[in-house]
């Protein structure tokens, strides 16, 4: 399975990090080993001093497919969770104002932690869900779908007309504004429409 991530995927999260919005969705990709699931801990890596939070809502692929049209991307996914796209954000920057890639600092081992996965008609209309995320008792960012510059349809579509989209891989909408660090020991709570999704702590 992979894990495919979209960046800059709300306008006020794309204004904290100065970055521009773009015509189309920006995608990277994190390893199956950067997956982390059941509450576990997730361990803070030694390479990086500035680890960051991106709480978002993630969906599961249900079906193979390749050059999927917007209209039927729909049919692809059937259920929705929550997750962290940890992101060592010195790295980030570093390789950013080298112009490299940044792999090293998204797509680390148990970078992806996940909460369980809900059948998406439970939530009625996946184009409105809030989300949050609380550290330590203390909301710290909140979202709503709705704030999405490009839905999960039209995220299918473009990342399928490059990659083989196969069931059990995993698609990380983008984080909305609030993003900052984590230290051992901050326990996170994540949110979907009020369900809480996952609990865990930073070891
Ligand atoms: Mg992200």
């Amino acid at each position: 399975m992979k894990i495919i991530c979209i960046g800059r995927n709300y306008a006020d999260h794309a204004r904290e990090m100065k970055s521009a919005v773009t015509a189309v969705p920006v995608y990277f990709m994190k390893p199956e080993t950067a997956l982390v699931t059941g509450n576990r801990p997730f361990p803070l890596p030694d390479f990086s001093k500035d680890v960051h939070h991106e709480v978002e809502v993630v969906f599961r692929i249900s079906r193979e497919g390749k050059q999927i049209g917007e209209q039927e991307a729909s049919r692809y996914f059937r259920k929705i969770g929550l997750g962290i796209d940890f992101t060592a954000r010195d790295l980030q920057h570093e390789m950013k104002e080298k112009g490299m890639p940044w792999e090293i600092a998204k797509g680390f081992d148990h970078s992806a932690p996940v909460s369980r996965f809900l059948s998406v008609k439970r939530f009625g209309d996946i184009h409105h869900l809030s989300f949050r995320l609380d550290l330590n008792g203390t909301t710290v960012q909140e979202g709503n779908t709705s704030g999405m510059i490009f839905s999960i349809e039209a995220i299918i579509a473009y990342v399928s007309r490059f990659v083989t989209l196969r069931p059990g891989d995993l698609v990380f909408t983008g984080t909305p504004a609030g993003v900052g660090p984590v230290a051992a020991g901050d326990r996170l709570e994540g949110f979907l429409e009020g369900v809480r999704m996952f609990d865990f702590r930073v070891a």
